[in-house]
Protein backbone atom coordinates (compact mmCIF):
# COMPACT_ATOMS: atom_id res chain seq x y z
CA UNK A 1 0.00 0.00 0.00
CA UNK A 2 1.96 3.29 -1.07
CA UNK A 3 1.25 6.90 0.64
CA UNK A 4 -2.47 7.63 0.22
CA UNK A 5 -3.73 11.20 -0.96
CA UNK A 6 -7.36 11.18 -1.46
CA UNK A 7 -9.07 14.35 -2.21
CA UNK A 8 -12.93 14.93 -0.55
CA UNK A 9 -15.29 17.71 -1.09
CA UNK A 10 -18.71 18.80 -1.36
CA UNK A 11 -21.03 19.37 -4.16
CA UNK A 12 -23.88 21.29 -2.40
CA UNK A 13 -26.73 21.78 -5.05
CA UNK A 14 -28.75 24.99 -4.04
CA UNK A 15 -31.51 24.00 -6.32
CA UNK A 16 -33.94 26.09 -3.43
CA UNK A 17 -37.19 26.60 -5.32
CA UNK A 18 -35.93 26.75 -8.63
CA UNK A 19 -35.56 23.03 -8.45
CA UNK A 20 -39.61 22.89 -7.37
CA UNK A 21 -40.09 26.05 -10.46
CA UNK A 22 -39.19 23.20 -13.27
CA UNK A 23 -42.60 22.09 -13.92
CA UNK A 24 -41.07 21.92 -17.70
CA UNK A 25 -44.33 22.86 -18.94
CA UNK A 26 -45.42 26.12 -16.73
CA UNK A 27 -47.97 23.91 -14.73
CA UNK A 28 -48.50 25.30 -11.38
CA UNK A 29 -46.61 24.30 -8.68
CA UNK A 30 -47.73 23.21 -5.31
CA UNK A 31 -46.85 26.32 -2.40
CA UNK A 32 -45.72 23.75 0.18
CA UNK A 33 -43.47 22.54 -2.51
CA UNK A 34 -42.18 26.08 -2.74
CA UNK A 35 -41.50 26.26 0.96
CA UNK A 36 -39.60 23.09 0.71
CA UNK A 37 -36.97 25.09 -1.58
CA UNK A 38 -37.71 28.38 0.91
CA UNK A 39 -36.53 26.20 3.57
CA UNK A 40 -33.41 24.52 1.85
CA UNK A 41 -32.13 28.55 0.77
CA UNK A 42 -32.69 29.53 4.60
CA UNK A 43 -32.26 26.85 7.28
CA UNK A 44 -30.85 23.98 5.05
CA UNK A 45 -27.81 26.14 3.99
CA UNK A 46 -27.42 27.85 7.35
CA UNK A 47 -27.39 24.60 8.76
CA UNK A 48 -24.64 23.16 6.00
CA UNK A 49 -22.60 26.25 6.79
CA UNK A 50 -21.79 25.65 10.18
CA UNK A 51 -20.99 22.12 9.79
CA UNK A 52 -18.75 22.98 7.12
CA UNK A 53 -17.03 25.68 9.93
CA UNK A 54 -17.83 23.27 12.48
CA UNK A 55 -14.93 20.87 10.38
CA UNK A 56 -13.05 23.61 8.26
CA UNK A 57 -14.63 22.35 5.03
CA UNK A 58 -14.56 24.25 2.13
CA UNK A 59 -17.09 23.16 -0.81
CA UNK A 60 -18.71 24.05 -4.22
CA UNK A 61 -21.99 25.46 -3.82
CA UNK A 62 -23.59 24.55 -7.33
CA UNK A 63 -26.10 27.46 -7.55
CA UNK A 64 -29.00 27.73 -10.34
CA UNK A 65 -28.83 31.64 -10.73
CA UNK A 66 -32.40 31.71 -9.80
CA UNK A 67 -31.75 30.51 -6.62
CA UNK A 68 -28.91 33.33 -6.21
CA UNK A 69 -31.16 36.03 -7.68
CA UNK A 70 -34.06 35.21 -5.05
CA UNK A 71 -31.77 34.51 -2.19
CA UNK A 72 -28.84 37.13 -1.98
CA UNK A 73 -28.36 37.57 0.98
CA UNK A 74 -27.88 33.94 1.67
CA UNK A 75 -25.14 33.71 -1.10
CA UNK A 76 -23.64 36.18 -0.05
CA UNK A 77 -23.04 34.44 3.56
CA UNK A 78 -21.64 31.09 1.22
CA UNK A 79 -19.29 33.46 -0.84
CA UNK A 80 -17.97 35.67 2.41
CA UNK A 81 -17.19 31.70 3.84
CA UNK A 82 -15.11 31.55 0.92
CA UNK A 83 -16.80 28.57 -0.52
CA UNK A 84 -16.91 28.23 -4.85
CA UNK A 85 -19.97 29.16 -6.25
CA UNK A 86 -20.65 27.13 -9.52
CA UNK A 87 -23.16 27.14 -12.43
CA UNK A 88 -26.25 24.69 -11.87
CA UNK A 89 -28.55 26.32 -14.45
CA UNK A 90 -31.19 29.26 -14.42
CA UNK A 91 -34.31 27.67 -13.00
CA UNK A 92 -32.69 23.81 -12.54
CA UNK A 93 -33.92 23.31 -16.32
CA UNK A 94 -33.39 20.00 -17.58
CA UNK A 95 -31.11 20.81 -20.99
CA UNK A 96 -31.48 17.73 -22.33
CA UNK A 97 -35.04 19.11 -23.33
CA UNK A 98 -33.80 22.30 -24.71
CA UNK A 99 -32.24 22.73 -27.91
CA UNK A 100 -28.45 24.20 -28.26
CA UNK A 101 -29.33 28.05 -29.09
CA UNK A 102 -31.79 27.87 -25.76
CA UNK A 103 -28.72 26.07 -23.64
CA UNK A 104 -26.98 28.31 -25.15
CA UNK A 105 -28.92 31.20 -23.52
CA UNK A 106 -29.36 29.69 -19.96
CA UNK A 107 -26.06 29.16 -19.87
CA UNK A 108 -24.46 32.47 -20.81
CA UNK A 109 -27.14 33.83 -18.18
CA UNK A 110 -26.17 32.24 -15.21
CA UNK A 111 -22.35 32.66 -16.40
CA UNK A 112 -23.15 36.23 -15.84
CA UNK A 113 -25.28 36.11 -12.47
CA UNK A 114 -22.86 34.27 -10.82
CA UNK A 115 -19.63 36.21 -12.31
CA UNK A 116 -21.88 39.51 -11.21
CA UNK A 117 -22.12 38.21 -7.97
CA UNK A 118 -18.46 36.90 -7.16
CA UNK A 119 -17.09 40.73 -8.09
CA UNK A 120 -16.10 39.89 -11.87
CA UNK A 121 -14.31 36.52 -11.03
CA UNK A 122 -15.71 33.98 -13.41
CA UNK A 123 -17.25 30.63 -12.14
CA UNK A 124 -14.46 27.62 -12.84
CA UNK A 125 -17.18 24.76 -12.75
CA UNK A 126 -20.70 23.17 -13.68
CA UNK A 127 -22.72 20.87 -13.00
CA UNK A 128 -26.18 19.35 -14.95
CA UNK A 129 -29.52 19.99 -12.89
CA UNK A 130 -30.52 16.45 -11.91
CA UNK A 131 -27.13 15.03 -14.42
CA UNK A 132 -29.44 15.39 -17.05
CA UNK A 133 -27.16 16.55 -20.20
CA UNK A 134 -26.74 16.96 -23.74
CA UNK A 135 -24.27 16.44 -26.49
CA UNK A 136 -23.71 19.80 -26.57
CA UNK A 137 -22.99 20.40 -23.13
CA UNK A 138 -19.03 20.17 -22.87
CA UNK A 139 -18.30 21.84 -25.86
CA UNK A 140 -20.59 25.07 -25.14
CA UNK A 141 -18.61 24.57 -21.55
CA UNK A 142 -15.41 24.85 -23.54
CA UNK A 143 -16.54 27.91 -25.48
CA UNK A 144 -17.50 29.46 -22.38
CA UNK A 145 -14.57 28.84 -20.41
CA UNK A 146 -15.62 26.87 -17.60
CA UNK A 147 -12.94 24.36 -15.96
CA UNK A 148 -14.66 21.73 -15.40
CA UNK A 149 -17.97 20.08 -15.41
CA UNK A 150 -19.63 17.35 -12.85
CA UNK A 151 -22.45 15.78 -14.45
CA UNK A 152 -20.36 12.17 -15.90
CA UNK A 153 -20.19 9.41 -14.47
CA UNK A 154 -17.49 7.61 -17.09
CA UNK A 155 -15.19 7.00 -13.53
CA UNK A 156 -16.39 7.20 -9.99
CA UNK A 157 -13.26 7.80 -8.08
CA UNK A 158 -10.79 9.18 -10.59
CA UNK A 159 -11.07 12.51 -12.28
CA UNK A 160 -10.26 12.64 -15.99
CA UNK A 161 -10.42 14.85 -19.52
CA UNK A 162 -14.39 14.75 -20.16
CA UNK A 163 -15.28 13.12 -23.73
CA UNK A 164 -16.91 15.75 -25.94
CA UNK A 165 -19.86 13.53 -26.63
CA UNK A 166 -19.42 13.68 -30.32
CA UNK A 167 -18.59 9.97 -30.89
CA UNK A 168 -21.63 8.15 -32.94
CA UNK A 169 -24.44 6.11 -31.36
CA UNK A 170 -27.54 4.48 -32.73
CA UNK A 171 -30.66 3.99 -30.35
CA UNK A 172 -31.77 0.71 -30.88
CA UNK A 173 -35.38 1.27 -32.86
CA UNK A 174 -37.63 -1.25 -33.15
CA UNK A 175 -39.33 0.54 -36.04
CA UNK A 176 -36.50 0.29 -38.08
CA UNK A 177 -34.40 -2.90 -39.46
CA UNK A 178 -32.21 -4.73 -36.53
CA UNK A 179 -29.37 -4.12 -39.29
CA UNK A 180 -29.88 -0.55 -39.29
CA UNK A 181 -29.14 0.05 -35.41
CA UNK A 182 -26.60 -3.05 -34.82
CA UNK A 183 -23.64 -0.72 -34.61
CA UNK A 184 -20.89 -0.21 -32.49
CA UNK A 185 -20.59 3.18 -31.01
CA UNK A 186 -18.22 5.43 -32.48
CA UNK A 187 -14.38 6.51 -31.13
CA UNK A 188 -14.81 8.90 -27.91
CA UNK A 189 -12.69 11.70 -28.37
CA UNK A 190 -11.79 13.44 -24.95
CA UNK A 191 -12.42 17.56 -24.38
CA UNK A 192 -10.18 19.94 -22.31
CA UNK A 193 -13.08 20.25 -19.79
CA UNK A 194 -11.94 17.81 -16.64
CA UNK A 195 -14.57 15.79 -15.18
CA UNK A 196 -14.80 15.41 -11.55
CA UNK A 197 -17.68 13.04 -12.02
CA UNK A 198 -21.11 12.37 -10.62
CA UNK A 199 -22.21 9.74 -8.48
CA UNK A 200 -26.21 8.77 -7.39
CA UNK A 201 -24.91 6.68 -4.98
CA UNK A 202 -22.88 9.91 -3.40
CA UNK A 203 -26.48 11.61 -3.65
CA UNK A 204 -28.74 12.65 -0.40
CA UNK A 205 -31.26 13.39 -2.96
CA UNK A 206 -32.94 9.84 -4.50
CA UNK A 207 -33.02 8.61 -0.97
CA UNK A 208 -33.82 10.72 1.69
CA UNK A 209 -36.13 13.25 0.00
CA UNK A 210 -39.66 12.11 -0.21
CA UNK A 211 -41.78 13.20 -3.63
CA UNK A 212 -44.94 11.63 -4.15
CA UNK A 213 -45.25 9.66 -6.91
CA UNK A 214 -41.80 9.57 -7.92
CA UNK A 215 -40.29 6.41 -7.63
CA UNK A 216 -36.69 7.27 -7.84
CA UNK A 217 -37.28 9.75 -4.95
CA UNK A 218 -38.71 7.26 -2.04
CA UNK A 219 -36.87 9.26 0.43
CA UNK A 220 -37.07 7.52 3.92
CA UNK A 221 -34.46 5.55 4.20
CA UNK A 222 -32.96 5.52 7.69
CA UNK A 223 -29.90 7.44 7.60
CA UNK A 224 -27.53 4.73 9.00
CA UNK A 225 -28.08 3.04 5.64
CA UNK A 226 -27.06 5.07 3.39
CA UNK A 227 -23.65 5.92 5.73
CA UNK A 228 -23.18 2.51 5.65
CA UNK A 229 -23.42 2.71 1.65
CA UNK A 230 -20.78 6.05 1.66
CA UNK A 231 -18.27 4.26 3.70
CA UNK A 232 -18.52 0.88 2.00
CA UNK A 233 -17.50 3.13 -1.23
CA UNK A 234 -15.15 4.94 0.78
CA UNK A 235 -13.45 1.85 1.90
CA UNK A 236 -13.44 0.01 -1.22
CA UNK A 237 -11.38 3.27 -2.53
CA UNK A 238 -8.84 3.50 0.00
CA UNK A 239 -8.04 -0.17 -0.17
CA UNK A 240 -7.83 -0.36 -4.20
CA UNK A 241 -6.55 3.59 -4.69
CA UNK A 242 -3.19 5.44 -3.79
CA UNK A 243 -4.78 8.43 -4.96
CA UNK A 244 -8.55 9.21 -5.87
CA UNK A 245 -11.32 11.67 -5.10
CA UNK A 246 -14.39 11.58 -3.72
CA UNK A 247 -16.81 14.08 -4.40
CA UNK A 248 -20.53 13.83 -2.63
CA UNK A 249 -23.51 15.61 -3.59
CA UNK A 250 -25.94 17.16 -1.13
CA UNK A 251 -28.66 19.22 -1.09
CA UNK A 252 -29.27 22.21 1.41
CA UNK A 253 -33.30 21.01 1.77
CA UNK A 254 -32.42 17.74 2.47
CA UNK A 255 -28.71 17.31 4.39
CA UNK A 256 -30.02 20.56 6.13
CA UNK A 257 -32.77 18.00 7.95
CA UNK A 258 -31.77 17.46 11.67
CA UNK A 259 -31.21 13.57 10.80
CA UNK A 260 -29.02 14.28 8.14
CA UNK A 261 -26.80 16.59 10.12
CA UNK A 262 -25.93 14.40 12.38
CA UNK A 263 -25.37 11.51 9.78
CA UNK A 264 -22.88 13.72 7.99
CA UNK A 265 -21.26 14.57 11.23
CA UNK A 266 -20.34 10.70 11.71
CA UNK A 267 -19.20 10.38 8.07
CA UNK A 268 -16.77 13.36 7.72
CA UNK A 269 -15.29 11.95 11.14
CA UNK A 270 -15.04 8.89 9.59
CA UNK A 271 -13.12 9.74 6.69
CA UNK A 272 -11.08 12.13 8.46
CA UNK A 273 -10.08 9.31 10.56
CA UNK A 274 -7.49 8.04 7.39
CA UNK A 275 -4.44 9.11 6.80
CA UNK A 276 -3.91 11.69 3.72
CA UNK A 277 -7.62 12.92 3.65
CA UNK A 278 -7.99 16.41 1.91
CA UNK A 279 -11.26 18.40 1.79
CA UNK A 280 -11.31 20.92 -0.80
CA UNK A 281 -14.12 22.38 -3.23
CA UNK A 282 -14.33 20.89 -6.14
CA UNK A 283 -12.77 23.12 -8.29
CA UNK A 284 -9.36 22.61 -5.99
CA UNK A 285 -9.94 19.13 -7.47
CA UNK A 286 -9.87 20.21 -10.73
CA UNK A 287 -6.53 21.96 -10.59
CA UNK A 288 -4.85 19.20 -8.97
CA UNK A 289 -5.58 17.22 -12.11
CA UNK A 290 -4.86 19.93 -14.41
CA UNK A 291 -1.45 20.37 -13.00
CA UNK A 292 -0.05 16.97 -12.82
CA UNK A 293 -0.84 16.63 -8.56
CA UNK A 294 -2.89 13.42 -9.24
CA UNK A 295 -3.23 11.64 -11.70
CA UNK A 296 -6.93 10.51 -12.42
CA UNK A 297 -7.23 8.42 -15.68
CA UNK A 298 -7.91 8.45 -19.30
CA UNK A 299 -11.12 7.38 -20.10
CA UNK A 300 -11.38 5.15 -23.73
CA UNK A 301 -13.82 3.35 -25.52
CA UNK A 302 -15.56 3.22 -29.36
CA UNK A 303 -14.28 2.87 -32.49
CA UNK A 304 -13.75 4.13 -36.01
CA UNK A 305 -16.57 4.13 -37.91
ZN1 LIG B 1 -29.81 20.33 -8.54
Amino acid sequence: MGKKRVLVGYGVDVDAVANWLNTTNGAPQNPTNISRGIYGATVGLDRLLILFNKYGIRATFFTPAHSLESFPDQLAKVRDAGHEIGLHGYTHEYISQLDAEEQKVVLEKSISVLTEFCGGKKPRGYTAPSWSTSRELIPQLQEAGVVYDHSFMHHDLQPYYAPDNSQSWIETNHANSADSWMKPMGKIKASKIVEIPANWHLDDWPPLQPIPGRPGAQGFVDTHVLEKLWREQFDFAYREYDTFIFPISVHPQVSGKPQVVLMHERMIEYINSHEGVEWMPLCDMATEFLEGRIAGVEVEGGVDT
